[in-house]
């Protein structure tokens, strides 16, 4: 089951009416716009998000009749240009957004917000400015002060807000950190379960099976660079030890 035209216009009406100040000063998006997108990971809609506070454009792909339901899997992504278009290895964005899109392309029903915070909010110029910086010799302390802190209350906020638009009444989140449930509860967001993302090994996540890795917390390359996280949750690759995971979660 896809939308129906009826709730398509059901969710473009409120859309155009809708304001709010339940969810702070920063954050209200309205649905602005919706459409079929076919896509290699399935067949979705799209559908267009403007945060009349601050400008920003979010996006949902949504698969089957997500919107209204109760228990679907969503998954929360953060914009990377480099890593979701360009398919960068400074990060794993782009593995973790496809692995996202195969997984709910494959179900009956689920929600992708990809949401325009890109280099964790701090814009794009600002992350491509914490690489060179990176690539000059700064350590990942001093990158990181040039990065500036993610900002994840912000996110949940918006990704809340989505969810409360779509009229979904109930999520099951793809994550492998329980603690992120928290952020989306907070909110309001009912959370009934918890869907793990599981990645396929593949050359480019080899850092994540590193021991090093996971438990200094830390993503390290093969040439010993550390990388930045971008995506608020780290995924588990196939292949890891069960330490491995644990550790995943230790310092987010
Ligand atoms: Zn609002
Ligand atoms: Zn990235």
């Amino acid at each position: 089951m896809s939308l129906t035209r009826m709730q398509i216009k059901e969710l473009l009406d409120e859309g155009r009416k809708h304001d709010c100040d339940h969810y702070g000063p920063d954050v209200c998006v309205r649905i602005a716009a919706i459409a079929d997108l076919p896509s290699r990971f399935g067949d979705f809609h799209v559908v267009a998000f403007y945060n009349n506070r601050d400008g920003k454009e979010h996006a949902a792909f949504v698969k089957g009749d997500a919107c209204f339901g109760e228990n679907v899997p969503v998954r929360l992504h953060s914009e990377c240009l480099t890593g979701d278009a360009i398919g960068s290895l400074r990060c794993d964005c782009r593995d973790q957004l496809e692995t996202a899109l195969k997984a709910i392309g494959q179900m009956e029903t689920g929600i992708l917000l990809y949401l325009r915070q890109e280099g964790r909010g701090i814009g794009f110029t600002n992350k491509v400015r914490a690489y060179g910086l990176q690539d000059h010799g700064y350590d990942t302390v001093e990158a990181n002060l040039a990065l500036g802190f993610r900002d994840d209350e912000r996110e949940y906020t918006v990704a809340a807000h989505m969810l409360e638009s779509l009229k979904v009444k109930s999520i099951r989140l793809m994550t492998n950190n329980p603690r992120k449930i928290d952020g989306l509860t907070k909110h309001g967001v009912a959370v009934a379960d918890r869907i793990p993302l599981i990645i396929p090994p593949n050359p480019h996540n080899r850092f994540y099976l590193e021991t090093k890795a996971a438990k200094s917390g830390h993503l390290i390359d093969f040439a010993g660079k550390e990388h930045l996280l971008e995506q608020m949750d780290r995924p588990v690759v196939d292949g890891m030890t069960e330490a491995q995971i644990g550790a995943l979660g230790d310092d987010s």
